[in-house]
């Protein structure tokens, strides 16, 4: 049976749980074991689909279609293991379904209450598909004393006399902070949180200690001592200078072997962390460097393009090259002159997913750059579509848009309200419910026999994640390819265009899906590799 290992947090959110997970997996994962890692989402939305990337940093999509936390992404970066809907749950999706169950009479005349119903609900989706799993880690967003977190808490407490207590490990991760005026490094904080969370009847077998200089010994024993756990369980965690360094710096701090110790699996084989060491080897030894810019919106918030950030250094590390980004605001490239002086100095120019029209001009003026200046460019998702609009422009559609900004005479960009999935047909209203109803999730697509992008995957058929409501418009296409965009890939039934490219530009692709959600530092996505390969081209003639 597999074993849950759960990981909380207290003091203060953004303590890294997330890639305190994802490191742990990985570790857990180089000593030959088999691993899920699951988010649970204290908070009431359904999803976090709806959330605008301000409030919750990307949404992240898997390929069975579910719209996620961004922390399954650096699970997927860490370990290589595809997640599913079954990794993600909310406070929003248990209470949904528990009404719909409640509605539907199936709790016959019962009083419906958090305990059992929604900690019952909590505990089924942690133990559901998890066969052939040695290790499930379960990370609980937010932090222990927060009231909307208590019946994940009160979930765990009982999972662990349900399952039995070797079964079950419970990782808590704090803050020690230093106080400038003392000179000192505080634990207070860490025991009030500890001793909160063993209130709630959860006692931590190991404590994650961030802190941003050494934790001295007398300070882990005086945790070890109030938060009665073994001095060798109180691990130091201090700042690492890249996340795929983590895995290594907690393994060196212990963490790996004290879960096992707490699992009573001591003898367990020694971690194989070749990998890992070859991606930082990559990172500090590194032949080239380059500039990208990405012109989107919302740029003022790096966790909004977490994955395509992470994949952009993955390209890097395949070629070797120090991928510096620049984050560009789409808006200020309304003035023609703004614009060349912030694009000239680049080596590559992508612009990334995202909704709504305010900054599109912006970004159709940077493809138009690209294009003429032949810089190497990628267009993801709406990129690809501000890629089109600026080929039907191009070609005098000067009225050219995307439905998505309201009404226009030129629709090179569309609605889509009829598409093939493997579920059989789906159908959209226009005006219809804005959450889950995207064309979302991996979908195939067949790519052009001599076409730029079968060269760079190496194959005529791919499948990568989607998510989004527009589609470019077949109707244009001949004009399109007057232009010079030609349709290099299309959906199976080749009625939507998944990818265009420029054969007569040394790099200009663009892709109706999001290749960034695939990408791993130990496998970097092909497109990323040859959009960074370009670049380096590019460095090498200016
Ligand atoms: N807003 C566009 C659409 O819905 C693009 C979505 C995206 O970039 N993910 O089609």
């Amino acid at each position: 049976m597999a074993r849950f290992i759960f990981v909380t947090g207290g003091v203060v959110s953004s303590l890294g749980k997330g890639l305190l997970s994802a490191s742990l997996g990985a570790l857990l994962q180089a000593r030959g074991f088999r691993v899920r890692i699951r988010k649970f989402d204290p908070y009431l939305n359904v999803d976090p689909g709806t959330m605008s990337p301000y409030q919750h940093g990307e949404v992240y999509v898997t390929d069975d279609g579910a719209e996620s936390d961004l922390d399954l992404g650096h699970y997927e970066r860490f370990t290589g293991v595809s997640a599913r809907q079954s990794d993600n749950i909310t406070t929003g999706r248990i209470y949904r379904d528990i009404i719909a169950r409640e509605r539907r009479g199936d709790y016959l005349g019962a009083t419906v209450q958090v305990i059992p119903h929604v900690t019952n609900a909590i505990k089924e989706f942690a133990l559901n598909d998890v066969e052939g799993i040695d290790f499930v880690i379960c990370e609980i967003g937010g932090t222990v004393g927060d009231i909307e977190s208590l019946p994940f808490i009160e979930a765990i407490r009982q999972l662990r006399n349900d399952i039995g207590r070797d079964k079950t490990v419970s990782v808590h991760t704090t803050l020690v902070p230093w106080i400038q005026a003392a000179g000192e490094l505080k634990t207070k904080p860490t025991q009030h949180s500890v001793r909160e969370l063993s209130s709630l009847g959860v006692q931590p077998e190991v404590l994650l200690c961030r802190t941003d200089r050494e934790l001295p010994e007398s300070d882990r024993e005086k945790i070890a001592l109030f938060c009665n756990v073994p001095k060798s369980a109180v691990i130091p965690a201090l700042d690492a200078r890249s996340i795929y360094d983590v895995p290594l710096q907690y393994h060196a701090a212990g963490l790996d072997d004290e879960v096992l110790r707490a699992f009573g699996m001591s003898d367990a084989p020694p971690p194989e962390l070749s990998r890992w060491h070859d991606i930082m080897d990559r990172l500090d030894h590194y032949e080239g460097e380059v500039t990208i810019g990405v012109v989107g919106k919302y740029v003022g918030l790096p966790d909004a393009y977490k994955s395509l950030n992470e994949a952009l250094i993955h390209g890097g590390l395949a070629n070797r090259t120090k991928v510096n980004i620049r984050w560009l605001d789409a808006e200020l490239f309304e003035h023609q002159d703004h614009l060349a002086a912030e694009l000239e100095p680049l080596h590559a120019i992508l612009v990334p997913g995202g909704f709504g029209e305010r900054g599109s001009e912006g970004k159709i003026a940077s493809v138009r750059f690209a294009r003429e200046r032949r810089v190497p460019f990628f267009g993801i998702c709406l990129g690809m579509q501000m890629a089109c609009i600026e080929g039907a422009r191009a070609v005098g559609i000067e009225a050219a848009s995307s439905t998505e900004f309201g009404p226009t005479s030129e629709p090179v960009i569309g609605l889509i309200t009829e598409w093939m999935s493997p579920e059989g047909l789906q159908e959209r209203a226009i005006g219809g419910d804005l959450g889950g109803t995207m064309r979302l999730g991996a979908y195939e697509a067949t790519l052009g026999h001599n076409s730029h992008v079968a060269g760079v995957y190496g194959s005529t058929t791919i499948s990568e994640r989607h998510r989004h409501r527009f589609e470019v418009n077949t109707h244009y296409r001949d004009a399109l390819e007057k232009s010079g965009l030609v349709f290099s890939g299309m959906s199976p039934d080749g009625r939507l265009p998944e990818i265009v490219e420029r054969p007569d530009h040394p790099w200009f692709i663009g892709v109706q899906f999001h290749p960034e959600l695939k990408s791993r530092p130990f496998d970097p996505h092909p497109l990323f590799a040859g959009f960074v390969g370009a670049a380096l081209e590019q460095s090498r003639l200016v």
